[in-house]
């Protein structure tokens, strides 16, 4: 069951006298959590890294001019409801734009929510033409919101639909749901997922605490039905800008046969300033993650730039260009020669 405005207080997760507040929040942005979620939390932590990803704090309600309600600019390229089309291969589908916790910092937390709902069966299938109708798309990216918190039914019709258009070769499932409410993931659901077109599943997780024994559970039960599993994280202050955060959090994903996929840096999504470090804090958190743990542990380090214009890897770099050639910097920081082919310039 979804914990809501008053349930917590009664949960202590928030103080009494912050009530007022909470529901100030609760206006501008979706506010829940799962039992799941709270019950990791400790409230006698004023610095708790899963509340200050789930609970909302008054420091929402401070917007800056940079800060946009459409950050990564979907809504420039949605051709029709449920439809993001911005590279020319892929697109996302959103069958629909609940989630079973909003996280504070969602780039799209003015987009989802009961407000949108679920697309209905004229818009789905109008989004189902859209990609039939274009051969250069390869891949769909079924997002939301959440789409595991579909049934099982719709999931399986949406991966039949997706089937049976010839030139889709890969489905790809971003959700939470394995990691903040992971009883949802049933054998019904696993089932679901079972095609002969490739399929994928991208989890969300920031913090090694949210890998509970039943999340570790939920997502054995994927892996082992053949489905790869990837992850993304969102880089956040006060929650995981530490490298030993990361390292723990990237070694007990690719332990469960998680690969890490995406670190992103925080979008400019209103009221989430809190979250946002600079990107060279984020560089060099990198850095240090190359130089602890294996390779299977380096996600890529995102931006996805404000307007929408995509994402790219933003760094570190470890390699410069002089007069002489190449300089590459080793983990130690150290500079090594590389030279450039005779021919060139
Ligand atoms: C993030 C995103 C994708 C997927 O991008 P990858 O880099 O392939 O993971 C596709 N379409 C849109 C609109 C996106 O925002
Ligand atoms: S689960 Fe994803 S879409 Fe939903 S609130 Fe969190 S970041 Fe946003």
């Amino acid at each position: 069951m979804a914990i809501r405005d008053r349930d917590f207080v009664e949960a202590n997760l928030v103080a009494s006298e912050r009530l007022g507040e909470l529901r100030r929040v609760a206006e501008q942005f979706q506010v829940a959590l799962t039992e799941e979620v709270a019950a990791l939390i400790d409230p006698a932590d004023a610095n708790d890294p899963i509340a200050a990803q789930f609970v909302p704090s008054v420091a929402e309600l401070r917007t800056s001019p940079e800060e946009q309600a459409d950050p990564i600019g979907d809504e420039r390229w949605s051709p029709l409801p449920g439809i993001v089309h911005r590279y020319p291969d892929r697109v996302l589908l959103k069958p629909s734009l609940v989630c079973p916790v909003y996280c504070r910092f969602c780039f799209r937390r003015e987009q989802i929510g009961a407000r949108g709902k679920v697309l209905g069966s004229a818009a789905l299938a109008r989004a189902y033409g859209y990609i039939r109708e274009r051969p250069e798309i390869w891949e769909i990216v079924v997002t939301g919101g959440d789409p595991f918190l579909l049934t099982p039914r719709r999931v399986a019709s949406v991966v039949a639909a997706l089937t049976a258009i010839e030139h889709v070769q890969v489905i790809r499932f971003h959700t939470r749901v394995p990691i903040v409410d992971p009883k949802r993931v049933t054998a019904a659901l696993v089932d679901a997922l079972d095609t002969e077109k490739a399929v994928y599943v991208v989890v969300h997780a920031n913090h090694p605490r949210e890998l509970t024994a039943a999340a570790k559970a939920a997502i054995g039960k994927i892996v082992r039905a053949g489905v790869p599993v990837l992850s993304q994280s969102v880089l956040l202050r006060g929650v995981n800008d530490d490298a030993a955060v990361l390292e723990q959090l990237f070694r007990a994903l690719v332990a469960m046969r998680v690969k890490p996929y995406y670190l992103h840096h925080p979008d400019l999504a209103r009221g989430t300033g809190h979250f946002r470090g600079d990107i060279a804090e984020g560089q060099a958190l990198m850095r240090e993650l190359r130089r602890r743990a294996s390779g299977l542990c380096q996600p890529t380090y995102v931006l996805d730039i404000p307007g929408g214009h995509g994402k790219v890897p933003i760094g570190p770099c470890w390699l410069h260009r002089d007069a002489a050639g190449w300089r590459v910097e080793d983990r130690d920081g150290l500079s090594h020669r590389y030279p450039r082919p005779d021919d060139t310039e």
